[in-house]
């Protein structure tokens, strides 16, 4: 399998590259030249795998000549045979034609450790085997910097920049990321937003003797093999629920648009996808977007649901590639007009072909907490702001034609005021991290300046 950049001036890759290279030098996504096929027949076989298993068969078609299915069946156990529930990606019937999948059972309690938790043995495996040294430079919302640098911690071929947003992100989420003792994790606070610090990332990307010089690589969502490893619950959720003879829905909160972008993915490879539909916050430029097919990009609002305050999707041009037929000439224009002007429109043409993939809302603060307080009153379930939001899209989008699957993205207790305004509980911490708010943490604050940051790694690095 080749990956190519939505951008279209940077040469086809292999999978190898495209793991530990992250943006594409001409500051596109790195897209699989085509997706895999899965036949009926194959997914019907499917049904009876384990999660572990099942992630082997899912991915082996991106990673051949490099990872084996073997190779990725050894890694997949290892890395969800630790998660606290055996189903590792539960889903349980909460009403009427819906379910919900939760995605929280990993180290850091979100989803993201689904896809981190492989990423980071993929790393480490690839990394041992070329004898390279990588500088991992990840941007956070919240939960990706704790997910990654639990992944990562102690790998000998990898140092760990994380950047987040300083005083926007929860407690408990900041205290995962800084309380891991490992030399080779550095937590930066930048003086600035979520949107600050990806922009300051893309920027050092972007810097190609910096780049090279340190080996840069990325983990946040724009990292095609998080893509691929998340596309794995979308197959086994909806074969659980009777697929590919029966469609089914998900409704996904949505930041970045890297999970749902998944599970586009999955229906690109046959599986019976009915609808994608997206919840957001107040930050809310995918569901105008959606409205109007104006992407116009406004003033980050913080929010309940901060791994979600953001107003640069960046996945969703890979989206945008694919409707344009791959024409990489129009997504780079609109790209180029985005950073400049904040501000792109898409034809109807376009527009409705977008809206045929997905639909999307959005939920104020006061609407997340009475959706928290409506899916506790009715099915005794707490639910953390993010995937609050998941129900209320589902909600608003539902059918009966095919059942809806919410993906929970983290546990309520990583988010524990809001949860205890909307109902009065304040969900505790899994025993694992009950020690949390007590461990030693370790961070710098920084300037918002892309040059802060660089000289930083570089200081860090000759250090150590
Ligand atoms: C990252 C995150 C999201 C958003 O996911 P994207 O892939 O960025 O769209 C939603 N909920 C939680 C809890 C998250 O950590």
């Amino acid at each position: 399998m080749k990956y190519i950049s939505t951008r279209g001036k940077s040469p086809a890759i292999d999978f190898e590259d495209v793991l530990l290279a992250g943006l594409a030098p001409d500051g596109g996504l790195y897209v699989p030249e085509n997706y895999p096929q899965f036949s009926r027949e194959q997914m019907r076989k499917m049904r009876s795998l384990s999660y572990s298993e099942l992630a082997a068969e899912i991915m082996a078609p991106f990673t051949e000549g490099y990872l084996s299915k073997s190779d990725l069946a050894e890694m997949a156990k290892e890395a969800y045979g630790n998660f606290s529930h055996s189903a590792v990606a539960p889903l349980k019937q909460i009403g009427d034609g819906l379910w919900v999948m939760e995605l929280f059972y990993g180290p850091t309690l979100a989803f993201k450790d689904y896809a981190l938790q492989i990423v980071g043995r993929m790393f480490d495996t690839v990394l041992k085997r070329s004898n390279k040294h990588i500088t991992i430079l990840g941007a956070t919302s919240g939960d990706t910097g704790s997910a990654a640098i639990e992944a990562c911690k102690g790998c000998p071929n990898l140092d760990v920049f994380i950047l987040h947003p300083h005083n926007r992100v929860s407690e408990v989420q900041r205290r995962q990321m800084t309380t891991t003792r490992a030399s080779n994790i550095y937590n930066i606070a930048l003086e600035g937003t979520f949107d600050d610090c990806q922009a300051i990332v893309k920027a050092l990307f972007a810097d190609e003797v910096f780049r090279e010089k340190q080996c840069l690589s990325a983990v946040n969502s724009i990292n095609w093999a998080r893509i691929m490893a998340q596309v794995v619950y979308y197959f086994h959720a909806a074969l659980a629920l009777g697929a590919p003879d029966r469609e089914v829905s998900f409704a996904v909160p949505t930041g970045n648009f890297g999970n749902i972008f998944a599970g586009y993915v999955a229906k690109r490879m046959g599986l019976s996808v009915r609808k994608l539909v997206l919840g957001s916050n107040e930050n809310d430029i995918l569901p105008r977007f959606l409205k109007t097919g104006v992407m116009e990009k406004r003033e980050v609002k913080p929010s309940i649901s901060p791994s979600m305050d953001i107003q640069v999707s960046s996945n969703f041009e890979r989206l945008l590639f694919d409707v344009f037929d791959r024409n990489a000439a129009e997504v780079s224009r609109l790209m180029e007009k985005f950073k400049y002007e904040r501000i792109y429109s898409v034809k109807p043409e376009i527009l409705n072909r977008i809206q045929n993939i997905i639909s999307g809302t959005s939920c104020s603060d006061n609407e997340t907490k009475d959706q928290i307080r409506k899916v506790y009153t009715a099915t005794n379930e707490i639910v953390d702001p993010h995937s609050a939001i998941g129900f209320a899209a589902a909600e608003k989008f539902y059918e009966k034609e095919a059942p809806t699957v919410v993906l929970s993205t983290a546990h309520p207790s990583k988010f524990p005021i809001a949860v205890r305004e909307a109902i009065g509980i304040t969900p505790a911490l899994p025993s694992k991290l009950s020690d949390l708010m007590t461990r030693r943490e370790n961070f710098t604050v920084l300037p918002n300046t892309p040059d802060a940051i660089k000289y930083f790694i570089e200081t860090a690095q000759r250090k150590a």
